[in-house]
This record gives C-alpha cells, sequence and structure tokens, in this order.
C-alpha cells in the first residue's frame, strides 16, 4: 500500500517524538499506534538513557495493545514509526497481534548510515520485519522524511549516548 496523506501526518508526528527524544538524551526513534477508526491511541519515544536499551516506543505500543486493545482491535490498528522495527520490537508485534506496520526510515537505511559513519554494528541485526513477523502488513519508507531523519540520528552518534 503506498503512502497517503494520513499515514504521512502520522509520520511527522514520530518524527517529532524522535526529535523529542533526542533533545532529552534518548535515541531519536518515536511511534504512534492508530486505531481502525484514525484516532491516536498511543504514543511513545526511545527512552534508553537510563540504562535498560529495551525502552523502545514499539515494544511499549505492543505492551499497552496487549493490556488495553482486544485483539480484533489490536489487528485493525496500526503502528506508525520513525525507524523500522527492531526484531525485538518486530517480535512483540506479531506476538500481541498488532496490524499494519508504517515506518519512515528502514532497518537496512539506518545501518548503511551507521557503517557509513564509522560505528560498529548494534548489538541485534538489524532483520527486515518481514524476517521476524511474516504476517504483518509493512510500509516504508518515507523519502520525504529520510533527510530529517538522518540528520537527527547523525547528531545522536556524533553526540554519543
Ligand atoms: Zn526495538
Amino acid at each position: 500500500m503506498a503512502l497517503d496523506d494520513t499515514d504521512l501526518a502520522h509520520l511527522r508526528r514520530c518524527v517529532a517524538l524522535a526529535r523529542e527524544a533526542l533533545d532529552d538524551g534518548d535515541e531519536p526513534f518515536g511511534s504512534v499506534l492508530v486505531d481502525a477508526a484514525g484516532e491516536v491511541r498511543f504514543e511513545d519515544r526511545n527512552r534508553v538513557k537510563g540504562g535498560d536499551h529495551t525502552r523502545h516506543p514499539e515494544l511499549a505500543i505492543a505492551r499497552w495493545s496487549a493490556a488495553h486493545l482486544a485483539p480484533a482491535e489490536r489487528a485493525a490498528a496500526t503502528v506508525y514509526t520513525s525507524g523500522e522495527h527492531c526484531p525485538m520490537c518486530a517480535a512483540a508485534h506479531g506476538w500481541v497481534g498488532l496490524g499494519r506496520v508504517v515506518y519512515a526510515v528502514s532497518a537496512a537505511r539506518l545501518s548503511a548510515w551507521r557503517e557509513e559513519w564509522g560505528l560498529p554494528p548494534g548489538a541485534v541485526r538489524p532483520l527486515p520485519i518481514g524476517e521476524v513477523a511474516p504476517g504483518v502488513p509493512v510500509d516504508g519508507p518515507a523519502a520525504e522524511l529520510e533527510a530529517e531523519m538522518r540528520e537527527l540520528h547523525h547528531r545522536s552518534v556524533a553526540t554519543g549516548p
């Protein structure tokens, strides 16, 4: 499915959350959960600066959904995110039965940027969501948002954790 203006609007909110996270000393990732009626139900951003590197917004969304939404509501919901889910978050998304994912920047692109900037690979391999949760419909990237996300990630690694 191609991205429409509604998708882009939600992705722009994810980018704003990513910027907020970075400005607060966390890593630049943000995510939004939207239900079948188009309502934003939950949003979060990366919160790893305290040392818990599982504090990803997509994992928070999966856990919130399991606690607050019926299975059918989860399946009909869409998760928007500034950067494609890592394998941990893709697994959580799959386990709780959430629906479509729309990302601004792919995990492969983010890895390529890290390599370009001379950084070592991360602790977890950047698999595509479909390799971890094959039943999930996935859309992205959003070329319109790539430059801004690249700038945020570059600032993140330049200032360091
Ligand atoms: Zn993650």
